[in-house]
């Protein structure tokens, strides 16, 4: 760099590189990658990264990866040992260490972060540009990090959106918390969380999701909480958040990680999600009881668990007192887990809601179908003997098989459509033997156990 004419345009190519890598950067990533660009230009640069210092934790975050932890080495007590000697002069320009390069970053004129590099810039650039240099890259890492904001605000309302609607379809708690649990975990990635639930005697707490828990003493804690706040242990790294029904506490969720403490932002995104949190176990506990003295299943349209045992006890009178068959049918999907795991709940959902109607279709006007649990369907075939009761069956289960469930709508790659297998236990009432209408289903599910075991997507009738 002789005459000052080629510095200056070496300079002006520089800064013109810079502002196009940051106009341009959509996140952590690129900036980085394209910041190593640019210095690459100017000597002997093996890698670039941005360290920005947390408050709460009181240690220096990788931004590229915004709330991991450094790990404890010598390496980043040398990044803090440099970041400190900014601190405490704020107008030093840069540090030049063991072959790497140092200049700190700012926000608002404080400093709060600082960057490495692994090799030496070109000494015109060190000496001329620094100032304007280290103003731009801390704009361009403030302005990121006000982006990764607003997207994380965005996924924190879709969550919190989640959460509310689960009760549009779901009333099942052992069901409903662990979707929860995995809505919650998700947002608040570098944490694990658990959620607790009261026992009934309203003394105890019991671990709902997942199921098992890491902290020693969380029982303890969980007995320190009270309803309108939450409650913070071993040294930020567990905190506990009550779930409650407006006055009392019905539970909590829990936030740990064993090496870092939760954030301010985590914290009070927490603290959101579980109101949401409560509203949702409450509304689900209300629907509960008015399900309970309702007849039909809300997803699927079916009787419930609960009128199937009143008709079954009414069948058995009919059948007894007319001398008629009866014949009862368990249904269960076959591998229905993997199709929530693989497509989600919405699409298990419809598996259901399709399984039902292709069941519903098949039957007589007269038979009785209904949801017998998550996804089990028994029926009830009155005036039916056995070898009728079978072909139903073998229908049904051939049907099931070939029914194409449109998925389309919920666009997942390469795949329109798919299709569900059952399996079916079969068996006739038989008032010989059978003392407890209760007989009667449980025979068929012995059936549907030997179907399953024996292979599935099959039909087999208990003698
Ligand atoms: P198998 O062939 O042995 O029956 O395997 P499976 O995967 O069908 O059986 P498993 O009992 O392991 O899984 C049943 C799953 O059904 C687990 C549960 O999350 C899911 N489930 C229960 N109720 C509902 C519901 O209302 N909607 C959805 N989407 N899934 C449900
Ligand atoms: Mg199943
Ligand atoms: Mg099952």
């Amino acid at each position: 760099m002789k005459s000052s004419e080629s510095k200056n345009n070496f300079l002006y190519k520089i800064m013109y590189e810079m502002t196009t890598v940051f106009e341009s950067s959509k996140d952590p990533n690129e900036l980085i990658l394209g910041l190593k660009q640019v210095f690459k230009t100017l000597g002997e640069i093996k890698d670039l990264s941005i360290f920005i210092y947390d408050k709460h934790s009181k240690t220096l975050k990788n931004f590229a990866k915004m709330w991991e932890n450094l790990p404890e080495n010598d390496e980043t007590k040398e990044l803090l040992a440099q970041y400190k000697i900014f601190e405490e002069n704020d107008k030093k320009e840069h540090i030049i260490k063991n072959g790497a390069f140092y200049f700190p970053l700012f926000k608002q004129k404080k400093i709060n972060g600082i960057v490495k590099i692994e090799g030496i810039p070109d000494k015109t650039v060190t000496e001329n540009f620094m100032p304007l240099l280290t103003r731009q890259v801390s704009l361009a890492v403030v302005h990121l990090k006000y982006f990764e904001n607003v997207k994380n605000n965005a996924r924190f309302y879709e969550t919190v959106r989640n959460i509310a609607k689960i009760t549009e379809t779901q009333y099942d708690l052992s069901y409903i918390l662990p979707i929860m649990g995995e809505m919650i975990d998700s947002f608040i990635r570098e944490h694990l969380i658990y959620i607790f639930l009261k026992n009934k005697n309203k003394k105890e707490y019991k671990l709902i999701w997942p199921n098992k828990c890491l902290i020693n003493n969380i029982n303890d804690y969980l007995n320190e909480i009270k309803e309108n706040s939450y409650l913070i242990k071993d040294d930020g790294k567990t905190c506990i958040f009550p779930l409650t029904d407006g006055a009392k506490i019905t539970g909590a969720i829990v936030a740990y990680n064993p090496l870092d403490v939760l954030n301010k932002n985590e914290i009070e995104y927490l603290e959101q999600l579980t109101s949401q949190a409560s509203i949702t176990v409450n509304k689900a506990k209300e629907y509960m009881k008015i399900l309970q003295n309702a007849t039909l299943d809300a997803l699927t349209g079916l009787y419930n668990r609960h009128q199937f045992h009143e008709r079954l006890n009414q069948e058995i009178s009919n059948a007894k007192r007319q001398k008629t068959d009866l014949c009862c049918i368990m249904t269960d999907i076959d591998f229905f887990k993997s199709v929530n795991d693989n497509y989600g709940h919405a699409i298990g959902d419809l598996v259901l809601k399709t399984t039902a109607k292709t069941i519903k279709k098949e039957l007589r006007e007269y038979d009785i179908a209904s949801r017998y649990g998550g996804e089990e369907f028994a029926i009830l075939l009155p005036n039916t003997p056995l070898d009728e009761a079978k072909k139903v069956a073998m229908r049904l289960r051939e049907k099931i098989e070939k029914k194409k469930i449109n998925i389309s709508e919920f666009k997942i790659k390469d795949k329109k459509e798919i299709n569900v297998t059952i399996s079916i236990g079969v068996a006739h009432y038989d008032q010989k033997t059978m003392k407890d209408p209760e007989e009667l289903y449980q025979k068929a599910d012995k059936g549907l156990y030997i179907a399953k075991e024996s292979g599935r997507n099959k039909v087999i009738v208990s003698e």
